[in-house]
Order: structure tokens, then C-alpha cells, then sequence
């Protein structure tokens, strides 16, 4: 489907509402019949009818067909956050005693889930490193019904190959979910690859303005209808109309943001590769990048998340350098409009900080929209007030 068809006109029908060209925000809670037999519907089959906006409404069902359409799913929920995606992905297909493979380190309240959620309830997880299938194989059992991904991983930036690991699932008969709220569909799309259900973080690129929490979860419409006819309405965890809204106006603009975002990334990426400062960079696209190869076979694209090393092994010398930034915020998220920054060291107690652990010298960054030479000067007076 052509990107522009789905970003301006899909699932909009403008008769409908006065022929206004910006969908209107439905805020209701419940909606009227007329006659008792339509509502005897409605409720045999939610999934299908208006009957009340912890299900469905119509202003949310714009914004679901645009983003399924995206992810070439056959359907899709938008969820109150992208957490909550993940809670239900995963919840809704584990039963007691089941096993989960997960990729290292996915996304932290993904971990919660894995770690402290889901072992109450007898559900148990094996972390692999998701850059080698055998790892994989390895790990399954004859219990192992979900298997977890996220690639690249938003804070190592490994990769997994999809279609391996789609393809041994299929043959273990296991499910298969992946976050891919790094790339976002337009850049990496996991279905085509034969991944079952894919989610992302709708708060990152597709609202893309830092002002609403969302996500979506896709997939083929069998399992969208069971999740939302069971997790999504028990737990009322979908969007509201309004924050649909301003999805659906940030979804306008997805695909010149991810250009421009990643045209900036290329420069400022480019100019930290030459900072003598700088002891390592970690970005997908960079020809380095150990995994560089699959990067390029499986991502269209990779905008504006990487990570950096400053050569040394002082903490005061990174926190120094990131509180001298004036324009890149200190802060989490990313995918919005402005540039931010995440020191590894704000995770540990200072006395705790230990420079041979990677973690704690990492320097996550995000870049936004900003002009490259705005952020590149930015990081030159963070650079500046480290120099010795
Ligand atoms: C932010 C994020 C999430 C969670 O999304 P929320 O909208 O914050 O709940 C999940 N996965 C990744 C990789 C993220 O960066």
C-alpha cells in the first residue's frame, strides 16, 4: 500500500463528519441504537461494533487502520502505552507452566514482566543472546510457547535476523513477537519476515512530539480479535480518543521526520567517529557496527538512536560533559522532536561506578529535528568543558 495513501487518506472518510479534513476527536464514552437487535450484536461481538470506548471508537479505529496498514498486519490495537502492548502480547499467549525465550536485556518493563510478573503465575524465561540462531535452538523446550525480540535492542543495538528466527519457530510451532519500536514499520517490518505479532512504542516516532504515551500491537485478525476480546478490554488499556487524535496528526509528518532524523544522524554520527575524545560508537548503520550486514539485509533504515564512549574512566568527566549541553536535554524516551541524551552512570550510585563496565560509561543518545550543526556545536561545548 502506498505510504502516502496510509498516511493521509486510509480509514478516513471525511462525509462523515462535515467534510471536515482533520478527523474529528469522537470523545465519548458509549454509543446509541436504535433497535434492541443491533445492540444484541454489539454485544455478541465488540470487536466489530461501536458499543463503548474502553473497546472501540472511532476516532482510535482511524488511527488502528493507518498503523496496521503500516505494519502490513491485517489488524492492530493501540494500547494507553507501549508497555502495556508488550503486557498483553506476551500475557495473552502463556499459560501456566509455559516457558518463554527472550532476546538479552529487551526493553525494561518487558524484563518486569519476565521476571517478577509471570514466574507468579508459573511462567518461566531463558535470556539468550539473540545474535546467534543456535542460541535459539538451544533454548527451547518442549514447553517454550513464546519467543520475545527486540531488534535492534534500544540499548545494545544487537540485532536479531527475523527471518531465522521466524522460520525455526514456525517449524517448533512457537510464537513470535517483536518490538520494533526502533525502526518503526517504515524502516524494518517484522510480518513480512514471518513474525507473528509485532508492537511498538507509538510514544516514540509515530507521535513523534513527546506529549502522548501509546503503543500498538499487529497482527493477523484472529489474534488481535482474542486479544482484544480478553487482555485489551479486561485490562482497559487502550488509547483514548484524544491522544488517537494527536497520533494521528504526528503520523502525518512520520516519514519527513525519519528522513530528516536520519540524514542529521549520519552527520552528527560522523562527527563523533572523528572526535578524538570519543573511544567507540554503536549504531546499526555505521560500517562498523559488528553487525552492520544485517543491519543493512533486514533495515530499511535506522534514524536516530545510538550510543557513544567518551575515552575516560572518570564519572565527573561524563557527568561534567552532559550537564554542559545546552539544547540536548538529560532525558528518557526518545522519537519526539527534540534531542535528548541517557548517561549509564544516572543507573548506578556514584561510589558504585565502575569504568570497565560498559554500561556505566555509556552515553545513549537520541538525535531529534534539530539542524545537525545545532546539535554537532551542542556536543562541542559539552566536549569543550571536559578538556584537560
Ligand atoms: C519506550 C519503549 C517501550 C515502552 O513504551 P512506552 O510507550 O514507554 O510504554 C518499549 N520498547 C522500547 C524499545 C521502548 O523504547
Amino acid at each position: 500500500m502506498d505510504l502516502s495513501y496510509i498516511l493521509n487518506e486510509l480509514g478516513e472518510d471525511r462525509e462523515l463528519y462535515f467534510n471536515s479534513v482533520a478527523p474529528p476527536i469522537i470523545q465519548t464514552s458509549n454509543f446509541a441504537f436504535k433497535k434492541v437487535d443491533e445492540m444484541r450484536k454489539a454485544f455478541q461481538d465488540e470487536y466489530s461494533t461501536f458499543l463503548y470506548s474502553r473497546g472501540l471508537n472511532p476516532t482510535v479505529k482511524i488511527l488502528s487502520e493507518k498503523l496496521a496498514a503500516l505494519d502490513g498486519a491485517e489488524d492492530c490495537l493501540v494500547f494507553n502505552s507501549g508497555a502495556g502492548a508488550i503486557f498483553a502480547a506476551v500475557f495473552a499467549n502463556v499459560k501456566s507452566g509455559d516457558h518463554i525465550i527472550s532476546v538479552d536485556k529487551p526493553y525494561t518493563w518487558a524484563q518486569k514482566l519476565f521476571n517478577v510478573i509471570l514466574p507468579r503465575f508459573n511462567v518461566t524465561t531463558t535470556y539468550v543472546d539473540g545474535r546467534d540462531i543456535e542460541n535459539f535452538k538451544n533454548a527451547i523446550q518442549s514447553n517454550t510457547s513464546v519467543i520475545y525480540l527486540e531488534t535492534p535492542n534500544s540499548w545494545s543495538f544487537y540485532l536479531q535476523d527475523l527471518k531465522e528466527i521466524a522460520n525455526l519457530a514456525k517449524e517448533k510451532n512457537i510464537l513470535t513477537i517483536c518490538d520494533n519500536s526502533y525502526c518503526t514499520p517504515l524502516y524494518q517490518r517484522p510480518i513480512e519476515y514471518g513474525i507473528d505479532l509485532v508492537l511498538q512504542s507509538a510514544t516514540k516516532y509515530i507521535n513523534g512530539h513527546s506529549d502522548v504515551i501509546a503503543g500498538v500491537l499487529s497482527g493477523n485478525k484472529a489474534m488481535i480479535k482474542r486479544i482484544f476480546d480478553s487482555e485489551f478490554l479486561n485490562m482497559g488499556i487502550g488509547t483514548t480518543p484524544f491522544n488517537a487524535w494527536l497520533m494521528l496528526r504526528g503520523l502525518r509528518t512520520l516519514d519527513v521526520r525519519l528522513a530528516r532524523i536520519s540524514e542529521t544522524t549520519k552527520k552528527v554520527v560522523a562527527f563523533l567517529k572523528s572526535n578524538e575524545k570519543v573511544e567507540e560508537i554503536i549504531f546499526p548503520f555505521d560500517k562498523d557496527f559488528p553487525q552492520y550486514d544485517l543491519a543493512k539485509k533486514q533495515m530499511q533504515g535506522a534514524c536516530g538512536l545510538f550510543s557513544f564512549f567518551i575515552k575516560t574512566n572518570a564519572i565527573k568527566e561524563i557527568e561534567t560533559f552532559c550537564e554542559n549541553l545546552q539544547h540536548i536535554l538529560m532525558a528518557v524516551s526518545w522519537g519526539g522532536y527534540e534531542s535528548l541524551i541517557i548517561p549509564g552512570c544516572a543507573s548506578v550510585k556514584p561510589e558504585d561506578f565502575d569504568a570497565n563496565t560498559k554500561e556505566h560509561k555509556q552515553l545513549r543518545m537520541y538525535v531529534g529535528l534539530e539542524d545537525a550543526q545545532y546539535i554537532i556545536d551542542d556536543l562541542k561545548r559539552g566536549f569543550e568543558a571536559i578538556k584537560s
